[in-house]
């Protein structure tokens, strides 16, 4: 089997599928984690997601993160189960807040109000004077490109092959009389490679490569913006974010949304986010949004006001119109597989994608019910084709 890309999802199909004793060769265009798993986060969230398919996703997800994080050595990916707060300023925040957490409770999720007091205890740098808010402790963080890089390590020492720098161009299915269009191989800028299977895992850009295979995946760049600040001593102890962070990821506007997320990291610097906008592959940096950003993290920790930002980067989230990812199997071609478009989620439903994608691939009953992760269910889509300006009004 073929899997297109080397993100932390593509590894984490090479891992399972090498695991359950598959021939695994992945083909990626660039270097590993080059894509947007080189230039997001890390964390590995349920506190952000509202109940159905893909909360339930990130709980099972999340589950394997701590027992794949073993194999990998945690301190390898810097595996931190450190947890979530979010704050709400007003009582009227703090009301929805409540909401939420009470129906993502019902779903398995563990959230402990936290009050003023709570929070402070929390985190003891926040600005003071917040409504209150709800701390998640099975949120969890890891570093993305440690996490692909080590995935794919444990992968090639189980036979897998991992070609990097090449591109998949073309996907060969069977042609002629009595040939029923299954998949054979792919082509790629290094030439051909036979195989009975092709996992599309290439992120942003796996609409093209859906589109090699003659099928339609309407996924787009959202892009988004993190500032990181110098190195300091641990002062951030969570992932922080405010409660609008809930309603920008769901949001499906294609306008700039901002809300502040704040969190440390192993090495000491500080990542400030967040920012969503749907502008295609635009990589001009935005000095207004970052100033938005840093502004609002600010507000929510003054001690920030004085510490130096480093760098900024950009990355391109892979966006589907109801922000689930496909996954599985492509009724439209016989041995065409999906692990994409998993948006800002990637890296915590990354291991749950890829042991579901083996599972398939095997022919075991994957562990979660993937009908809600189908890659034909944009096909007559209203909504695609309106974005896409293909329906006449
Ligand atoms: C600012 C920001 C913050 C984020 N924060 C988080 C977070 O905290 N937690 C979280 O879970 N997620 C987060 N995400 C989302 C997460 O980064 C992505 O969902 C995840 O990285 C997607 O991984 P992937 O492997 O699917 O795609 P990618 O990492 O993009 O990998 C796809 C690969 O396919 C390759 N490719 C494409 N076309 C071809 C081809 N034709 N042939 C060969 N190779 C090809 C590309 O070169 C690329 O390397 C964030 C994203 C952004 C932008």
């Amino acid at each position: 089997m073929v899997i297109v890309g080397a993100g932390v999802v593509g590894a984490a199909c090479a891992y399972y599928a090498a695991r359950a004793g598959l021939r695994v060769a992945v083909v990626e265009a660039g270097t590993i984690a080059g894509g947007t798993t080189g230039s997001g986060e890390g964390n590995l969230l349920v506190s952000d997601k509202e109940p159905g398919p893909e909360l339930d996703l990130a709980l099972a997800s999340l589950k394997v993160w701590g027992e794949l994080a073993e194999d990998l050595a945690p301190a390898d990916v810097e595996y931190e189960p450190k947890g979530g707060v979010v704050v709400a300023e007003t009582p009227e925040g703090l009301a929805a807040l409540t909401k939420l957490a009470d129906v993502q409770r019902a779903s398995g999720v563990v959230a402990e109000p936290a009050d003023g007091a709570g929070l402070a205890e929390l985190e003891p740098n926040l600005a003071p004077g917040l409504a209150g808010g709800v701390h998640y402790p099975q949120d969890a963080q890891v570093q993305p490109m440690l996490a692909a890089a080590c995935l794919l390590r444990r992968a090639r020492e189980r036979g897998a092959q991992v070609h990097t720098g090449v591109r998949v161009v073309g996907i060969d299915r069977g042609a002629g009389e009595g040939a029923d269009g299954r998949i054979t191989g792919v082509v790629t800028s290094a030439g051909r490679l036979a195989a009975g299977a092709v996992v599309n895992a290439a992120g942003t850009w796996s609409g093209e490569v859906a589109a090699l295979a003659g099928v339609m995946l309407p996924i787009q760049p959202r892009r988004g913006f993190i500032l990181v600040t110098e190195p300091l001593p641990p002062l951030v102890r969570h992932k922080v974010y405010d409660a609008d962070y809930v309603a920008n990821v769901a949001s499906s506007s294609p306008g700039l949304e901002t809300s502040t997320v704040v969190e440390g990291t192993r090495g000491g610097t500080i990542l400030i986010g967040a920012s969503r906008e749907r502008v295609g592959f635009d990589r001009t940096l935005s000095v207004p949004v970052l100033a938005r950003l840093a502004a609002q993290a600010v507000r929510l920790f003054p001690f920030l006001e004085g510490v130096s930002t480093i760098r900024a980067y950009r990355g391109f989230r892979p966006y589907l119109p109801d922000h689930l990812p496909v996954i599985g199997p492509d009724p439209r071609v016989a041995g065409l597989f999906h692990a994409c478009g998993h948006e800002g989620a990637g890296v915590g439903l990354a291991p749950i994608t890829g042991s579901l994608v083996a599972s398939v691939l095997t022919g075991t009953e994957p562990a979660v019910d993937l009908r809600a992760f189908r890659a034909d269910r944009f096909d007559a889509s209203p909504t695609y084709a309106e974005q896409q300006g293909e329906v006449s009004t």
